[in-house]
């Protein structure tokens, strides 16, 4: 039986259609965060002195549990509570909700952080678009919400979207199935009318065919064996030429 046509493309985002090409030094992302921190403790009376010390207790907090649950069960942790107990346990008095404003306040993201489309995104996004096909975005990240579609509008990738599946709303790290399964039911479409688009041999594209996704790889160094993407690609332009995207169904 041939495979159903195809309805959907959706797009993992880092390294797959934005890189860090520009990122400042870890220096320099160090003094961002401080900076930020301070203005943060300020306005809500806690020690300014601590600024850069605190900055870096909440964001290893955010890591090394983000590290974690990708080694392990792929559920989303409660950034919030991690690090509100790691700044209580360094001696302030926070509750896990500030803590979390704290985290979103010392976040260095999009621009600020460097990032950059690869040069032919936006174009091959329009392009899919004009073909028919929905687009949606399935990323694994620590922040979502505005800040997350503020970022893509900032850096020129906007305005194609029909849905946006991001881990940490959802609850689950790609390559979860759950994470999928929303992306799927955002669009109302199947894994056969689905394309995914990634640069995460493990991530994207096992996660993806699992469920029987139709996958492209961003050609990258490999963080799996044996997983076999249907098709492989170094350049995004070179999606415009496989025949099941020449048109929608
Ligand atoms: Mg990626």
């Amino acid at each position: 039986m041939p495979a159903p046509p195809l309805r959907a493309v959706f797009f993992d985002i880092g390294d797959t259609l934005w890189h860090a090409q520009a990122a400042p030094p870890p220096s320099a992302f160090r003094k961002m965060a401080a900076g930020r921190a301070a203005a943060f403790l300020a306005t809500n009376e806690l020690p300014v002195d601590r600024a850069d010390d605190l900055a870096r207790i909440a964001w290893t907090s955010l890591e090394y549990a983000m590290r974690a649950a990708r080694a392990g069960d792929l559920v989303e942790p409660d950034y919030s509570a991690r690090a509100g107990a790691a700044l209580r346990e360094a001696g302030t008095d926070i509750d896990d909700v500030t803590a979390g404003r704290f985290l979103d306040a010392i976040y260095v993201s999009g621009v600020d952080g460097g990032k950059e489309p690869f040069r032919d995104a936006a174009p091959v996004l329009s392009e899919l678009k004009r073909r028919g096909f929905l687009i949606g975005s399935i990323t694994n990240r620590a922040f979502g919400g505005a800040r997350f579609r503020d970022d893509l509008r900032a850096t020129g990738i906007d305005g194609v979207w029909d849905s946006h599946t991001v881990s940490v709303e959802v609850g689950y790290l790609k390559p979860h199935p759950a994470v999928f399964q929303h992306a799927l039911a955002s669009l109302s479409v199947r894994a056969g009318e689905s394309l995914m688009v990634g640069n995460s041999l493990l991530e994207d594209v096992a996660g993806a065919a699992r469920l029987g996704f139709n996958t492209a790889w961003r050609r990258s160094a490999p963080d799996a064996e044996g997983v076999t993407p249907d098709f492989v690609f170094d350049e995004l332009s070179e999606l415009l030429r496989l025949p099941i995207l020449k048109r929608a169904a």
